[in-house]
């Protein structure tokens, strides 16, 4: 059953509500704000459901001592919506127009990479490292409201794309924007992880159980062992795959019984235990694919990485192509991301809940 293809372009009267990060703030501050007019080369997007990250958390706790982002913007840096107004240069390109044509159900990659072939990293396949624009929801404004604008090249239609019976929810495809792109593109291609490796996956949250789907159902790794302080979401790592689960003290053990070491260490937690624990744990040659960002800084000795010959290599975000393979995924089956859907004024209390590790599941806040 698909809708009526809306026709008229024109731009949309009126206000919205919006969750916005301000310098200086611990929490999001709630605004009425007009609806946003798409400039010439954006489109405006209807945002359906919007994720919540740790990295929400990270602004808000740097946000009194030394804010990242000096300036004012909406928060949602992983949104899902329909498209609903196309700029002007937009409209008038027939491809562009096609693919995102009014009605489109988008995921939005708060990437935003500017795809010219001048750029140093969106030509040697770097799109993901690509800073020629602000991060959606990062420091422009992003979906933590009613409607978001955004450049075409930051966003991929939903596979299905029929937004009024979509096979993908709306949560889902939130989610998939970061909590499963980040550990696709680290797993799939920045961390050239291979099938016949012994993987260990370290943070079970939000990205750790799509990551563990992703190495198991998707890349077929033979070994995932899991690790996490939490007990109940070892729980979790088990029932989304990981052929072992255990907590950090009872790894070595494991590795022991199991007669096997990990050729891969995926750190989604990234702080110096984490670091710690992978340089002890891992294998002559190993490596270690690092995408948390729970430390600002941490430290090695060189010696140590030296005599295991063990390399690191980091992983932030991921390219559009990376996000349409993230969302066929789905769209078959073959990944099922959990998202727990709330109100969008409830953002304040999922970033605490965060902050305090009291949420497993990835939360899609719905305006
Ligand atoms: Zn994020
Ligand atoms: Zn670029």
């Amino acid at each position: 059953m698909s809708a009526p293809a809306q026709t008229d372009n024109s731009p949309l009267s009126g206000t919205m509500t919006a969750y916005r990060f301000v310098p200086g703030k611990t929490e999001p501050v709630r605004d009425t704000l007009p609806i946003p007019t798409p400039d010439a080369d954006e489109v405006l997007v209807k945002v359906l459901a919007a994720g919540v990250c740790h990295s929400d958390v990270h602004l808000f706790m740097l946000s009194p001592i030394k804010p990242f982002h000096p300036h004012t913007y909406t928060l949602g840096h992983e949104g899902a919506g329909t498209v609903v107004c196309l700029g002007e240069k937009v409209a008038a390109d027939p491809t562009l127009s096609q693919r995102f044509a009014l009605g489109t159900y988008v995921a939005i990659n708060p990437v935003n990479a500017c795809q010219s072939p001048k750029c140093d990293s969106c030509s040697r396949g770097l799109e993901n490292a690509c800073y020629t624009f602000p991060k959606v929801g990062l420091n422009m404004d992003g979906s933590w409201a009613d409607y978001v604008k955004v450049r075409p090249n930051a966003i991929v239609p939903v596979p299905g794309n029929d937004p009024q019976s979509p096979r993908l929810l709306p949560g889902v495809v939130a989610a998939a924007t970061d909590a499963v792109l980040t550990p696709w593109h680290a797993i799939m291609k920045t961390g050239g992880i291979k099938p016949e490796d012994t993987l260990l996956i370290v943070g079970c949250g939000g990205l750790g159980l799509n990551a563990i789907q992703i190495a198991k159902r998707v890349l077929g790794v033979r070994t995932v062992i899991a690790s996490d302080i939490r007990e109940d979401s070892l729980a979790l790592a088990r029932e989304s795959g990981a052929d072992h689960a255990a907590a950090p003290t009872a790894l070595r053990a494991l590795f022991k019984e199991q007669k096997v070491r990990p050729d891969v260490v995926l750190d989604l937690v990234g702080k110096q235990e984490t670091l710690d624990l992978a340089i002890a744990l891992l294998r002559i040659g190993g490596k270690i694919v690092w995408v948390g960002l729970g430390d600002g800084t941490v430290t090695f000795r060189p010696l140590a990485l030296g005599q295991k010959q063990i390399s690191i290599q980091p992983s932030f975000g991921g390219d559009n192509a990376s996000l349409e393979e993230c969302l066929a995924a789905i769209a078959e089956g073959k990944l099922t991301p959990s998202v727990e859907e709330r109100p969008m004024s409830d953002c304040a209390a999922v970033l605490h809940g965060l902050e305090k590790g009291e949420i497993r599941a990835r939360v899609a806040l719905i305006p």
